[in-house]
Parts: C-alpha cells; structure tokens; sequence
C-alpha cells in the first residue's frame, strides 16, 4: 500500500496540505484521526460550520465531546475504541452533530483505519453532511421534498427554535403553460424560477424542489436572516425583469405561502400542510401575492370542512338533520297571509343548529347544494299543496342557488317536481340572490325565459345587499324584488337610505315588478316603511320561520290571519 507509506513519510504539515487540496473538490469534510495518541486533524472548512478549536486536536475525544450530540457520543466512543484495539478496520456511523449554533445536523463519517509509522493507528476519512447530500432534480438541481422532509425532521426535533421561516412558492398559471407551450416550456419555467430564487436568497437559506411547480426556502437562521416580504417582492421582480428581457413571450406569476413562527412541537407533516394552506389562500384570494399562515384561519378551513363532511353525510342518510321551516309572507294592502318562504334548517348531532349563513356556502362550494336544493323544493311544493286548501291564492317561496343553477337541470327538476305533487306552475316562486349573479350567460338567459313561459315567478333576493342593479332585474325578468333587511335597517336609521328605497320601490313598480319588504321586526318599523308603498310583507313582526306543523296549526287553522 504505497500510499499508506507515503503518508507515513509525509510531515504533518504535508498531510494538511493534502486535506486541504482534496477538501477543495468535495463536500465532504476530510479527517485524520490519530487513534493511538488521540490527535484529530480536519479540514479547515469544518472548524468554521462545527465548534473545533483549532484543524489539530489534542485529546481529540474531550472536543468531540463538545461537537457530538450528547446522547450519540457513547455510540461513536464504542466504534472508536473496536477501530484503535483493531477489532475493526473501518468506521462508517451516522449520528449527530452540533454545529456552532448547538444545532443538530446529521452527519455520515466514513474512514479506514491504517497503521502508521511508530504503530499508530490512523482512522482516514470523510465526514458528510447528510441533509446535503440528497439526490437533486434533475431539472432544477435542486434537492426534493424527501430531502426536505428529512432536514425539517430533525430540525423541528432538536432545534425547531432556529427556524426563520419556510415559503411555498407556487406558479400561478403552471398549466396553463404545459398545456398551451408543452412540457419543455414548463420545464424551462421551473429552472428560471428556480434560478430566480436562488438569486435572491442567503447562500445559508435552503431551497427545495416540491411536487409540480412548487417550490419550498427554508431559512433556518444560519445567514444574518431576511424578511421573507421582501424575498418575496425581490423574487418577483426577478421573475419580471426576465419576463421583459424575453420581450414577454412567457408571462408568469408566483404566489407564496410562508409560515413565520410556531415551529416547536410542530411535526413536518403540519408544516408541509400549513404551508400549502398559506399558499392556497394567497391563491385563492387572487393570486400573485404572498400570504402568512395564520392559525385561526386555518383552523376555520378546518372546521368548514369538518362540517361539509358532516353535511354529507347527513344527506348520505335519507336528509337525516335537515328541516324545511316555513316564514309567513302577508300581503301590505290588509296583512293577510299569501304565501310563506321556505328556509332550511340543519341540526347536527356534533354542531347543534347550525345558520344557514355557515351552511349554505358550504353546501354550494361542495356542490351538496343540489341533492339539498331538491330536497327543499319538493318539501316546498308538497307542503304548499296542501295549503292551498286553506288560502288557494296561496304561493311559496323557495330559494336558488347559483350553483343549481350552473350546473344542475334546473327546468328539468322543477317541471318534474310540481307535476309529480300537482302544483300548479303559479304556486311557486323561485328566489334568487342577487349577489351571486355574475354575469348573463346565454343558457341562464333561455332558463328564465323558459320559467317565464311555463308561469314560474323568480324574485330578485336580497337586493340592496351589494350590487343592487336594476339591469339584474330586467335581466331576469323577476316579478318581485325582496329588499333585504340590512337594507332596511339603515331606512330606518337614516334618512338618505329611506329616499332611496322609496325611489327603487317606485323604479320597481314602473317596471311592472312588485315588492316584498323582509325583516320588519316591529310595529314602529312597519309603520314608517308602509310609507314606502311596498307590496308584500316579510318579517319577525308577522312571523319567525316555523316548523310546517307549527306555520299550519298558527296561521292556517287559526281564524285570525297572522
Ligand atoms: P333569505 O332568502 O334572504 O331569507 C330571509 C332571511 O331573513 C332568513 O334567514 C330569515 O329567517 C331572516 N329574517 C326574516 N325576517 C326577519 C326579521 O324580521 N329579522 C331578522 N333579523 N331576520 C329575519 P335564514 O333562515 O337564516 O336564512 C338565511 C339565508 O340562507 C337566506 O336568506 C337564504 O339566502 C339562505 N337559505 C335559506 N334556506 C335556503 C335554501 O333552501 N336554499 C338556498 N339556496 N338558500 C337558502
Ligand atoms: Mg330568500
Ligand atoms: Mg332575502
């Protein structure tokens, strides 16, 4: 083994140079350790990243005491002792180190135990750092989330207190991309992104490959630390300085997620799903910004979907929870009952009774809005048919949903539903809100007409809630239009909004429309806004939604009229 011999020739000084030149052209750092004397010599690189005190070490195990994580140290001091009493001639451990700032970092230590001149034992070798030796992507270099999933691992086990923050980046318009421009263009994205971020972070800060188009910085406090606003806004100013220099043939934006604080006795898989929900809501609320994860944000996502499971399964079981209750609608001239709106009501065993405010977006968000739209109209027409024999005149209104709209068989549904209960097409009154309109669509256009010229009556819901329009109303050629009681509210508080509904009402009627005022809660309420010429009356004045037993036995049994 001449090279063994070589080196036993060699000064101490001439071995160094050697670590030191072979230390240029890796990442590993390479050592020596005298095993007989206990002596260590390592390369220059690793005094700097872990607390020796010099590259030679006399009585090399107290140092190591103070670089080794304390509990791995016996472990490490066992597998030393078999190399120098040469019951082995090789070491290859994984454990832990400390580095400068006491945090951990996994190392590999590899040697071959030679004997030297005098009889020494030398244990020859390299010691990796195992976080960077992960397999990179081959498109953007970078290294991926298993890797990331390892490092995180044990940083948030030893030292989740030196993480500065963790980003997601996520491409915006990513498919877009691979579908109009073909894979290649996509892959080209990732590596100019990639590049982007690099650019503008700490050589310290570590930056991950994700799944797809998303990437992951961690910043585990090494460097001098850097807001992670203003990464974001350097990495987009990056992205578009190269958009222009490419004289904009490809377009991009990036929305990130960043999680800030709250690492200890997080485990990696909340932070992986925290920070995909900081990336979603950026996401969602408009794309090409950054959002902070927040908690109590989360933990409504959370509960939101907790409830769509519930809901579903409440529908899975036969509506089991779901009640359709009954809100009395008088007419102005006299007060006298003419129809009711039918509102539902959901009872859970876990959240009790819930409003229909939490529950109907998520019933229109998950699309469950549609087995349970049909479920009301058919209770609707059912119990309206019934009250007929009471008041024939009687109608019942029954709330939309866009999304029944969108993308259910609406006119299907409905001509099916009163011809199986004989309602006739008058009876019913179909409610749509107003704020859920976004724009005419041709097939929407056809559905009204086609209700129109089968007598089905829609009324415009909730008007003066937000983008009160009149040209909604002559879009949809609604009969009544329902002015929300928010609305007035502040009629009743102030003067200017009292003008106002007055003047709608009278825009209303000029349109051939009529009125249905909601949510009159008192006498004194009624009396002022009577001035105002509505038609119909809906309100807790006359009566809060019911049960159908109750609404039958209270307003159609009883002689008086509500
Ligand atoms: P909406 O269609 O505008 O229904 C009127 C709401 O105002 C009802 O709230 C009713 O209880 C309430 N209200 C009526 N009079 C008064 C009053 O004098 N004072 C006060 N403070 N409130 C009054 P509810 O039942 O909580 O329903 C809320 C909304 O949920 C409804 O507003 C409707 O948009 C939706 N919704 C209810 N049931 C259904 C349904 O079956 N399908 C769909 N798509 N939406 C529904
Ligand atoms: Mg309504
Ligand atoms: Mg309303």
């Amino acid at each position: 083994m001449n090279y063994l011999r070589a080196l036993q020739d060699m000064s101490l000084e001439q071995i160094r140079s050697v670590i030191e030149i072979m230390q240029q052209s890796s990442d590993a750092y390479m050592f020596i350790l005298d095993l007989t004397v206990d002596t260590y010599m390592v390369a220059e690189k690793a005094t700097k990243r872990f607390p020796f005190p010099s590259i030679v070490i006399e009585n090399c195990s107290d140092t190591l005491k103070s670089v080794v994580y304390p509990s791995d140290y016996e472990m490490l001091s066992a597998d030393l002792e078999k190399c120098r009493s040469g019951e082995k001639d090789g070491h290859a451990l994984e454990y832990r180190w400390l580095d400068r700032m006491g945090r951990v970092v996994w190392i590999s230590c590899r040697g071959t135990v030679v004997t030297g001149t005098e009889g020494h034992r030398l244990l020859i070798g390299t010691v990796s750092e195992m976080g960077k030796k992960a397999k990179a992507d081959n498109i953007t270099g970078l290294r991926r989330e298993a890797r990331l999933r390892l490092n995180m691992e044990s940083t948030l086990r030893d030292a989740p207190e030196s993480v500065r923050f963790l980003m997601r980046i996520g491409i915006d318009n990513f498919k877009e991309i691979n579908e109009k421009e073909g894979v290649e263009a996509g892959d080209e994205v990732l590596r100019e992104l990639a590049e982007c971020i690099i650019k503008n972070v700490e050589e310290t800060v570590d930056v991950y490959r994700l799944v797809a188009d998303e990437f992951m910085i961690v910043d585990i406090g090494e460097g001098k630390g850097q807001d992670a606003g203003a990464v974001y806004k350097e990495i987009q100013k990056t992205i578009a300085a190269m958009a222009k220099n490419k004289e904009y043939s490809r377009f991009y934006t990036v929305s990130a997620g960043v999680l800030k604080e709250g690492f200890s006795g997080t485990t990696v898989e909340e932070i992986m799903r925290f920070t995909e929900f900081a990336l979603n809501e950026a996401k969602r609320n408009g794309r090409n910004q950054m959002t902070v994860f927040d908690r109590k944000a989360y933990d409504v996502y959370l509960e939101r979907l907790d409830i769509r499971k519930s809901l579903r399964q409440d529908i899975n079981h036969d509506f089991r929870g779901f009640e359709v209750y009954y809100q009395p609608i008088v007419s102005a001239t006299d007060y006298k009952l003419i129809g009711a709106e039918a509102l539902l009501r959901w009872k859970n065993e876990k959240y009790g009774c819930v409003s229909p405010a939490v529950f109907i977006p998520i019933l229109e968000e998950s699309g469950l809005i549609i087995p349970i739209g049909q479920y009301v109209l058919w209770e609707a027409a059912r119990t309206c048919k019934k009250w007929k024999e009471y008041i024939p005149a009687f109608h019942i209104n029954v709330n939309l949903s866009y999304v029944q709209l969108y993308k259910s068989d609406m006119m299907r549904d409905v001509e099916h539903c009163i011809q199986e209960v004989g309602l006739d097409p008058e009876s019913l009154v179909l409610e749509l809100t107003e704020s859920g309109y976004i724009e005419t669509n041709e097939r929407i256009k056809e559905l009204f007409k086609d209700l129109k010229s089968r007598k089905i009556d829609l009324a415009l819901d909730d008007f003066g809630t937000g983008y009160s329009n009149m040209r909604y109303l002559k879009e949809i050629d609604a009969k009544t239009v329902k002015i929300d009681r928010s609305f007035v509210v502040q009629a009743l508080r102030n003067e200017y909004d009292y003008n106002i509904i007055s003047h709608i009402i009278d825009m209303v009627h000029s349109l051939g429309s009529v009125v249905c005022m909601e949510g009159i809660e008192e006498k004194e309420e009624l009396a002022k806004m009577m001035a105002t010429r509505p038609d119909m009356i809906q309100g807790y004045y006359f009566g809060k939604p019911t049960p159908a037993e109750q609404f039958e036995k209270k307003f159609l049994q009883a002689t008086d009229s509500p």
